[in-house]
């Protein structure tokens, strides 16, 4: 897409479109190509991520004393952005930085230095488990528990829905450890899932898109987990925690929303010049224009809100609200965006085999995970 005056960004250093050019080359090797596959078998290869790890892209806003890259959340935008524009969401790497952001911000020194290298090289992948059978959107009233007996934790209950479920190796898994009322009974916990006995994997979840994602159940019968599992090392934080990482988590979301806008309203535009109608190009039908016009507009509009939210990252200002304000809103307008753009196709904007429709598929579920777009309204109408 043309960039508009507000572009480049502040956070597009020289630098870092530098690190652009090398994730490109990257994705463009290791990635695209294998997007049918990875759907049909419900994961990426796990190669993947040792090869990504080799290279420093798992941890590239982690400081290098914890085996990360000394980047920013700019260079982890650079990932999803390059990911988006191939159309890959089989490679879950943002739920993997989220595990790294809440062990590096929220773990103890131990647990930084025995988990973040191990994350970084991809010789552990990350998964986070807040979502259970009976609901996601009520985090306080988790049922998964975990016990203090003698030296260890045992934990009991189950998880749905959980990205990187199938090949995570580290598992932050939301459970309850005390009676205490509400949040304050709320707990984080390590799991590594290698050997855990009394760990299993359910089913990888047949999804509408995103297909090539390992969506996955997850149950936990007496699992033994050491005493010093606990995100943090204090029982009673997890509620607290998570309030204080999901604006990073959110913000992903929407550099994911806003690569797939300008995407599609790349990719609606070529064929919109190419496809004739009535003898001329679609393109010249003044619907067409209006519908790109106003979807490029949206581009525009989200890409610059977005940008300052980097910033407001990058600069340590970011809050839950603002955050939740791009969440929903950045969502909902690739949603609305991808649906216009969809309609230009015709009956191939129906076909798999054009990308428009696979992206339709993918964006759906953008506005329910991280947060239930209503959840966001919830969030931001109490700071009216
Ligand atoms: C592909 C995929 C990947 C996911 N990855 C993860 C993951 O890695 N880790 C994880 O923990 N979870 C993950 N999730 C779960 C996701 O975060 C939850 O689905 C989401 O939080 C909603 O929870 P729920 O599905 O239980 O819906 P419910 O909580 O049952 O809510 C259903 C609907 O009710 C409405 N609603 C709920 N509460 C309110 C309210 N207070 N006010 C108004 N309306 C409301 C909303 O419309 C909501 O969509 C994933 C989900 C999917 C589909």
């Amino acid at each position: 897409m043309a960039p508009s005056v507000f572009m480049p960004a502040s956070w597009r250093t020289a630098d870092i479109e530098e690190y652009r050019a090398q994730v490109r080359r990257f994705v463009a090797a290791e990635v695209a190509s294998h997007q049918q596959r990875w759907a049909k078998q419900q994961h990426v290869d796990r190669e993947l991520w040792s090869k990504a790890g080799a290279l420093g892209m798992l941890a590239s806003d982690v400081p290098s004393e914890y085996g990360g890259s000394d980047g920013s959340v700019a260079h982890q935008t650079v990932m999803i952005e390059e990911l988006t524009a191939v159309g890959d969401t089989a490679f879950s790497i943002s739920v993997h930085a989220i595990v790294q952001q809440y062990i590096l911000k929220q773990g103890t020194e131990d647990q930084k230095r025995l988990y973040l290298p191990r994350l970084a090289s991809g010789e552990m992948v990350g998964a986070i488990a807040m979502t259970e059978p009976g609901g996601g959107s009520d985090l306080q009233g988790v049922r998964t528990r975990a016990e203090r007996v003698g030296d260890h934790w045992v934990l009991n209950g189950a998880k749905t829905f959980i990205s990187n479920g199938y090949l995570g190796d580290l598992v932050i898994v939301v459970a309850r450890t005390s009676d205490a009322p509400g949040a304050r009974g709320i707990s984080l916990l390590l799991l590594e899932t290698k050997n855990a006995k009394g760990f299993r994997v359910g089913r990888i979840l047949e999804k509408i898109g995103q297909k090539g994602q390992d969506t996955c159940e997850l149950f936990f019968e007496d699992v033994h987990l050491p005493a010093d599992a606990i995100v943090g090392g204090e029982p009673g934080r997890g509620f607290y925690q998570l309030m204080t990482e999901l604006p990073y988590e959110r913000t992903l979301i929407a550099v994911n929303a806003v690569a797939a806008i300008e995407r599609a309203v790349q990719i609606t535009a070529d064929y919109a010049r190419e496809r004739m109608v009535f003898g001329k190009p679609l393109l010249d039908m003044q619907n067409t224009r209006f519908v790109l016009a106003n979807a490029k507009t949206k581009a525009v509009v989200a890409r610059t809100f977005l940008d300052r939210c980097i910033e407001a990252l990058l600069e340590g200002r970011m809050d839950n609200v603002t955050a939740s304000m791009a969440k929903l809103w950045c969502t909902d307008v690739q949603c609305e965006v991808i649906d216009d753009c969809l309609q230009l196709f015709g009956g191939y904007g129906y076909m798999l085999e054009y990308p428009i429709a696979q992206m339709y598929a993918d964006a759906r579920v953008q506005r329910i995970y991280g947060g239930a777009n209503e959840i966001m309204k919830e969030l931001i109408a109490r700071s009216l």
